[in-house]
């Protein structure tokens, strides 16, 4: 335990975001830095609990108190090695993690201020690339070679841990380049590409080959591999197949936010097919989840004239307490996002009828039914009713931000493992991470 009763004289700091006027024609980081002794007595505050909750809550079981300790004392380098023990890539999770953690510290239990866990993992990691506690190693090889289909966090977990094991990994993607959805869906406001870029040099560099512009058919794998890991995430979006559905300006949540990474790295310019423009349009965002929300900071940053978000559930109860899921469980409360933040008119309980559009098929609004749910007599769930007449609401631009469908995978031989969002869905980088460390460790026992 770094400081003790440091909990109780210290009180949870922030870095906040970057202010929205500054923030809100880049596509930078939105999240700031504290300076480092600040940081390190954000570390103080852990308690070093007898039953961690945070250590069970987060999906890597990560040792927060150890780290948070190491952190305190100054002893960066420490702190960084028990991180990496659990987290083979705690820049991303530091960035975009909704810290599972941190709803489950006690410290969150009695006044809402947990431990700034999150935001201590990224500046534990940032010092240690700066530091170049980070440095490539040698690895001595197995014999066995082992076929990665599948470059996201899952998949590159895997990767990570079988080449650190000795094998002998190649990593397959059908993208330009690795990362998943780091790097073609969670906007560069969220988490910079570089911060990919860098740690994939370093597994490059360790040994790990990438084959890039690969549509791996998961029913032919590729031969002369001893074992395979399949990470090929959640690839089709939920649509809406309602009248109007093709017209012009109506798009998939990724359309917009892969297309948007491309541009900024270069990988397309704006004359693209591919290309989505919100610039100087009414946006209108349909499904109230965190892309939709990744969604708006886009619109915003490409100039839009206005977003509208719609979902077609109810409104979370405000938080930070939610009685239907009590501490230490994670809460499930309206979240309001540095992107709401921007500018956003936010609406629940309202369904999707029809996208209108002009004669030359552009789409020009959507026709909505404000709803209500109610309990269902038959015990089920509950039964969706008209709450009032239907309204149109203006736009030119449409997103679909409904989530993810999960993917059917075939019967698999004994030698292939599935992990991440291809195998529980659609779900967080942490929980993709972790079940690639679980595929390496099944690539192993298969093994021996
Ligand atoms: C817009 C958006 C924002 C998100 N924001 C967050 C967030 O802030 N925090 C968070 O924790 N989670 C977030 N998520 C969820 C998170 O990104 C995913 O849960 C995570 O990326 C899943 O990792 P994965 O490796 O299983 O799959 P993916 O990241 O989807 O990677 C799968 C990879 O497999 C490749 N692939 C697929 N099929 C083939 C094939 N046949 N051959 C070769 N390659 C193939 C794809 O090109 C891709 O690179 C977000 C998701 C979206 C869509
Ligand atoms: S990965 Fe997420 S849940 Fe785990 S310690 Fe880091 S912020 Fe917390």
């Amino acid at each position: 335990m770094g400081k003790l009763k440091a909990f109780m004289e210290v009180p949870r700091l922030e870095a906040g975001y970057r202010p929205i006027h500054d923030r809100i024609h880049d596509f930078g980081e939105v999240e700031q830095t504290l300076n480092s002794h600040d940081r390190k007595l954000q570390a103080s505050r852990c308690m070093d609990c007898g039953v961690p909750f945070c250590h069970w809550a987060c999906p890597l079981g990560n040792k927060a108190p150890e780290w948070n300790d190491a952190l305190c004392n100054g002893d960066w380098e420490r702190a960084y090695r028990l991180l990496s023990q659990t987290n083979d890539f705690p820049e991303f999770t530091g960035r975009i993690c909704p810290a599972l953690c941190e709803k489950a510290c006690v410290l969150n239990l009695t006044d809402h201020a947990p431990t700034t866990n999150r935001e201590n993992e990224a500046a534990i990691t940032e010092a240690a690339w700066r530091e170049r506690y980070i440095t490539p190693h040698t690895y001595e090889r197995n014999g066995k070679r082992v076929a990665i289909i599948g470059a996201g966090p899952a998949g590159l977990v895997a990767a990570n841990r079988l080449n650190r094991m000795g094998y002998e990994v190649t990593v397959f993607d059908k993208q330009q380049a690795a990362g998943g959805l780091l790097r073609y869906g969670i906007p560069n406001f969220k988490l910079n590409k570089a911060v990919i870029d860098r740690r994939i040099q370093l597994m490059e560099q360790e040994g790990i080959r990438f084959e890039y512009g690969v549509n791996v058919d998961i029913n032919a794998l590729p031969e002369g591999y001893d074992s395979y890991v399949v990470a090929t995430g959640t690839p089709q979006a939920r649509d809406l197949n309602i009248p109007g559905r093709d017209l012009k300006g109506v798009h998939l949540a990724l359309e917009l936010l892969s297309y948007q990474n491309r541009l900024l790295t270069g990988e397309v310019d704006s004359k693209d097919e591919s290309a989505v423009s919100c610039k100087g349009k009414d946006v209108l965002v349909i499904g109230g989840g965190d892309t939709g929300s990744d969604c708006i900071g886009t619109a915003h940053r490409q100039g839009c004239k206005s977003v509208t978000q719609i979902e077609i559930m109810p409104r979370p109860v405000e938080g930070p307490e939610d009685p239907q899921n009590p501490w230490p469980n994670y809460p499930r409360v309206l979240k309001t996002t540095s992107s709401h933040e921007e500018g956003c008119i936010r609406r629940w309980n309202i369904n999707t009828l029809e996208f209108l559009g002009d004669d030359k098929g552009r789409l020009t609004g959507v026709r909505v039914q404000p709803i209500e749910w109610q309990p269902n007599p038959d015990g089920g769930r509950p039964l969706m009713v008209e709450a009032s007449e239907p309204e149109v609401i203006k736009c030119e631009v449409c997103l679909l931000a409904m989530g993810f469908l999960k993917p059917e995978m075939p019967v698999m031989p004994s030698n292939v493992v599935v992990c991440g969002d291809a195998q529980s869905g659609a779900s967080l980088v942490v929980r993709a991470m972790a079940s690639g460390r679980d595929a390496a460790i099944q690539v192993i026992k298969m093994q021996k």
